[in-house]
């Protein structure tokens, strides 16, 4: 399905993380993938697991996304490995930990502006900085997920930030759509990674959605990857600027 498209996977920290998932589902489907991820500390475990577990090798590119010189020096790698790309997932968020347990009221400015930054306002700068090689039209999904609307305990300063991801979705797919580049989100269900253990309480939260969802157990990091892979190909190609649950239909339930 992806054979012959090029594409960069951010935010690979481990095996749970979801953009891992994603990478699997693309590189089933024949992509040649690039991957990111910002501790050096898991550089030679990915570096490993990327060696051993796909058929095709990914890039592995260090990539914090705030510091504007290792962005620069992703582009250029990628411009001169691939030449284009024709999908980027962004699978990036970040909250201090003080700031996702307790009441939302004492979120802190400095925490409140990191949050934000890494979480929302990243997707619109990789998107920027990305574009001269989107050069055949193509795919951008970032994630996101349900405390974006509903005020779910302890997410806090991240719902609000999920919020400003999914009106970034929306504008840049506005901004986008005449170069043939669609901008979607996904929404998963809870999953256990690196990130969502960080939420105080995630593991409770964890036991109780899965008894929620309409269909009776939580999801997989897979099914994610599933969804990007349908986001990322031409399958999708009349969707822009959508927010696709992939929640096991916790979100259309009532009681
Ligand atoms: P994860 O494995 O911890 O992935 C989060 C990634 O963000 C990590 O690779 C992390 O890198 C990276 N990151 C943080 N700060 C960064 C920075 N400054 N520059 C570049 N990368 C940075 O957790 P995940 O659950 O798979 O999260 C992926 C996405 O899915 C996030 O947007 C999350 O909100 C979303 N999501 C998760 C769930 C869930 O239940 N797991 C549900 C809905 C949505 P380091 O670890 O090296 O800091």
């Amino acid at each position: 399905m992806l054979e012959n498209k090029t594409g960069i996977v951010f935010g690979v920290a481990n095996q749970r993380s979801l953009a891992w998932s994603i990478t699997e589902s693309l590189a089933s489907a024949g992509a040649e993938l690039a991957v990111t991820y910002q501790d050096t500390r898991f550089e030679k475990k990915i570096k490993k697991m990327a060696g051993e577990s796909l058929e095709k090798e990914p890039l592995t590119i260090l990539c914090d996304v705030t510091d504007e010189k290792q962005v620069d020096r992703l582009t250029q790698t990628l411009e001169n490995s691939f030449g284009k790309l024709d999908f980027m997932v962004h699978s990036i968020a970040f909250a201090g930990k003080e700031e996702l347990e307790g009441a939302f009221i004492n979120t802190s400015r400095d925490g409140f502006l990191k949050a934000m930054e890494i979480s929302a306002y990243s997707l619109v700068s990789l998107s920027r900085a990305l574009l001269p090689l989107l050069k055949e039209g193509g795919s951008i999904v970032t994630l996101t997920y349900l405390g974006s609307s509903r005020v779910i305990p302890n997410y806090n300063v991240m719902g609000v930030a999920k919020a400003a991801l999914e009106a970034i979705v929306r504008y840049l797919a506005s901004d986008l759509g005449p170069r043939r580049i669609r901008v979607n989100a996904l929404s998963p269900g809870p999953v256990n990674t690196l990130s969502a253990r960080g939420i105080k309480g995630f593991t409770g939260f964890l036991e109780q959605v899965d008894q929620k969802t309409a269909l009776g157990q939580n999801i997989s990091g897979r099914e994610v990857g599933d969804t990007a892979l349908f986001l990322c190909s031409d399958l999708s190609r009349g969707i822009t600027g959508e927010v696709i649950y992939v929640d096991a239909g916790y979100n259309i339930m009532g009681l």
